[in-house]
């Protein structure tokens, strides 16, 4: 590429001499360099072990910066160079003095050993890798094709933590991770930003004017948009990454085609730079998320307190007015900064979207905890991707870039307080009472809620008759069974998929929002694309692997008292689901074992009150599956709602005589307007309606 300059008949030193000159200095740089950088992790040891000060030094940064300019112009340098080359040169010795630090046995740096990434080596995920953790030659890196494939190494253990873009400066967010990001049992460890330089790279003896063809990775290309539509007659190729198209291009030996990657990928292929910076914007810079398995012990320990920490959070928001400015005003009204705000479309759910967030300070920072906690009285989903060290600042003149100084707003982190084991469902000081919308009913607003229907769905003109039926009644929702849990395997088990479309279908023609039963976390999804609610039966309410997963769900849960399970085992399983991320929970007492056998279980009226003092989670009573004979039904039922219930689930069959499944609960069409109208006296005098 480069052809030997001629010798000229000038009077002053040869280029040849002039370049071994530069040599020489280039050699007493990195010799200087390499001093330097033993200093500073001499520093990095005073730091951490004489006087537990922290890392990041904001104040020393910026008087080296000072100082380096200052110096710079005496040398006729320019300034922005001088501070550009301290620049990564303070980031790397940061990161340096990180590893050094986790040597004390603190954060991912002790146990991450593989990292896996997406693409090829030299991709540029692998090389911020190697930017993350300098030095650390025992660290693995492992490419993989896809992200998905990605994803599911990190889950099944075959890499420590991955590497992920989220986003980038040029082309924005990468939606591809951050819908796996929000569907994965994940937590961010750590951010890395890297500076992309993207080359054209070609085989060698190529030129840019013999180029017809350009391969790269998507968002590479769309990176380099303008230099690339100013190309006459250019065929665009994607691939699945930048370093491994120019894998491909050496391979192929054809000189019309380059790659767009990094210089280190060019090198690593052997193909020659036909053109540097070929990004629309100089400044362009990718933003990496360090990531790990949330269920992984190892995750629990995030080293360092981060005095200059990030959090990521996930939330949706309801359709109504003004929820979304509720949410922001929370954060704003606790002081906390957003970095970033990016609506992601919902998979499978049309015009439903997730919010990533990722905003200044610790999670376990109280104000920032505090502020989350009330975000959680507002949405419907909030969930933590993860704390982490803040490694992009806004630097005085306005580029983000890893390496600026920090901006004076952060707040030191205060004492970490220990959790209560239900803190999210008592935290009523710092919550208002939930209301759980679902679709357009609300429960715990105040009002109160019939929900009606039989126990299982046994055919299409039994639940729709039976959803008429509930609506004349003025149910508002509408309850039936499709996959059942019998106490007998020989018991009528319910339709299963075929009983979800009938309820859906009968909830479609009568306007009712549905809840169903969910049994086991494999029919999770089904049952959330078909139902409004989703039922956690008696039976299933320490079923923990169904509560994580439900948290993880962005659909209102209805959860049922165990039959032998205390307040407080209920609140507990509460909190499984609200800590996984889903706000949405609405309990359920519907009656426990006692020795008394007069009635099916013991109506626990007591727990209402019990309950309300206790959470701000709305209050439902069953009492069909309490009572377990018709007659009791509507006894149980009022006295529920004098006791303060926000609504009732009671069972109800157009012929309950027909009933495949607890006909002896089953209130009939005419019980059902008994209730109703009995309901109305009960709560007139509360002022409601049902
Ligand atoms: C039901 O509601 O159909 C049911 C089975 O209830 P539980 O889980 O309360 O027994
Ligand atoms: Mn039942």
């Amino acid at each position: 590429m480069n052809p030997e300059p001629k010798e000229t008949q000038s009077s002053g030193p040869s280029i040849t001499d002039l370049r071994k000159l530069i040599d020489t200095v280039d050699d007493d740089l990195i010799r200087l360099l390499g001093e330097r950088m033993k200093l500073s992790e001499e520093v990095g040891s005073a730091k951490t072990r004489d006087h537990g000060l922290p890392i990041f030094d904001p104040d020393r940064e910026h008087e080296l910066l000072e100082r380096w300019v200052r110096i710079a112009e005496t040398r006729e340098l320019s300034p922005g160079v001088a501070r550009g080359v301290l620049r990564e040169l303070l980031d790397h010795s940061r990161r340096r003095q990180e590893t050094q630090e986790s040597g004390a046995g603190r954060g991912y740096r002790t146990w991450a050993r593989r990292i896996g990434y997406q693409g090829e080596p030299e991709a540029y995920s692998d090389l911020a890798i190697q930017r993350l953790m300098p030095g650390v030659s025992t660290v693995e890196r492992i490419g993989f094709a896809t992200f998905t494939a990605l994803f599911d190494a990190l889950e099944h253990g075959a890499v420590d933590c991955i590497l992920v873009p989220t986003e980038n400066t040029t082309s924005g967010s990468i939606p591809e991770t951050a819908a796996l990001l929000i569907e994965r049992r994940i937590v961010v460890l750590d951010e890395e930003i890297a500076r992309i330089e993207h080359v054209l790279a070609g085989v060698p003896g190529s030129t840019p004017e013999a180029i017809r063809t350009v391969r790269s990775h998507s968002v590479a290309l769309q990176q380099c948009r303008r230099a690339l539509s100013r190309w006459p007659r250019l065929t665009i190729e994607t691939s699945n990454d930048t370093a491994g198209a120019a894998r491909e291009i050496a391979e192929a030996k054809d000189p019309s085609v380059a790659a767009i990657c990094s210089v280190e990928a060019a090198r690593r292929h052997g193909l020659a730079i036909l053109t540097k910076n070929l990004a629309d914007h100089r400044e362009n810079y990718t933003r990496f998320f360090l990531v790990g398995k949330s269920d992984d012990p190892r995750t629990a320990d995030p080293g360092e307190a981060h005095a200059h920490a990030k959090t990521s959070i996930v939330f949706s928001v309801r359709h109504v007015q003004g929820a979304l400015a509720a949410c922001l005003s929370v954060l704003a009204d606790h002081d906390i900064n957003l970095t970033r705000i990016e609506s992601c479309p919902t998979p499978g759910r049309p015009w439903e979207y997730r919010l990533f967030t990722d905003l200044e300070g610790h999670a376990e920072d109280p104000r920032v905890r505090e502020a989350i906690e009330k975000l959680g009285a507002h949405a419907n989903h909030v969930r933590i991707l993860g704390s982490y060290r803040n490694r992009t600042r806004i630097s005085s003149n306005g580029t983000a870039n890893g390496a600026g100084e920090a901006a004076p707003s952060f707040r030191p982190l205060r004492s970490t307080p220990s959790r209560s084991a239900t803190r999210l469902i008592e935290a009523r000081d710092s919550r208002p009472r939930t209301v759980v919308h679902v679709r357009d009913v609300a429960i715990g607003d105040g009002g109160f809620v019939l929900i009606a229907g039989p126990c299982a769905v046994e055919s299409r003109e039994q639940i729709l008759e039976a959803a008429r039926m509930a609506k004349r009644a003025g149910a508002r929702m509408l309850r039936g069974g499709a996959y059942k849990p019998r106490t007998s395997p020989y018991s009528f088990q319910g339709l299963g998929d075929v009983g979800l479309d009938l309820l859906h279908e009968a909830g479609e023609v009568t306007g009712l929002p549905t809840v169903t039963e969910v049994l086991g976390t494999q029919f999770l999804d089904r049952i959330a694309e078909r139902a409004d609610m989703l039922q956690v039966g008696a039976r299933n309410m320490q079923n923990f692997d169904l509560l994580r997963a439900l948290g993880r769900v962005d659909r209102p849960v209805l959860l049922k008292r165990g039959m032998s399970a205390t307040v407080d085992d209920l609140l507990h399983a509460a909190e499984y689901i609200l800590a996984g991320g889903n706000q949405r929970v609405v309990l359920c007492e519907r009656g426990i074992r006692t020795f008394e056998t007069a009635t099916r279980s013991t109506l626990d009226i007591a727990a209402i009150p019990v309950l309300r003092a206790r959470t701000h989670l709305p209050i439902i009573v069953d009492p069909s599956h309490a009572a377990g004979k018709r007659e009791l039904v509507i006894p149980l039922a009022l006295a529920s709602v004098a006791a303060g219930a926000d609504g009732l689930i009671v069972e109800a069959h157009p012929r309950p005589e027909e009933a495949l499944s607890d006909k002896e609960q089953a209130l009939g069409p005419e019980d059902l307007e008994v209730l109703s109208s009995r309901l109305e006296s009960i709560l007139s005098a509360k002022g409601l309606g049902i």
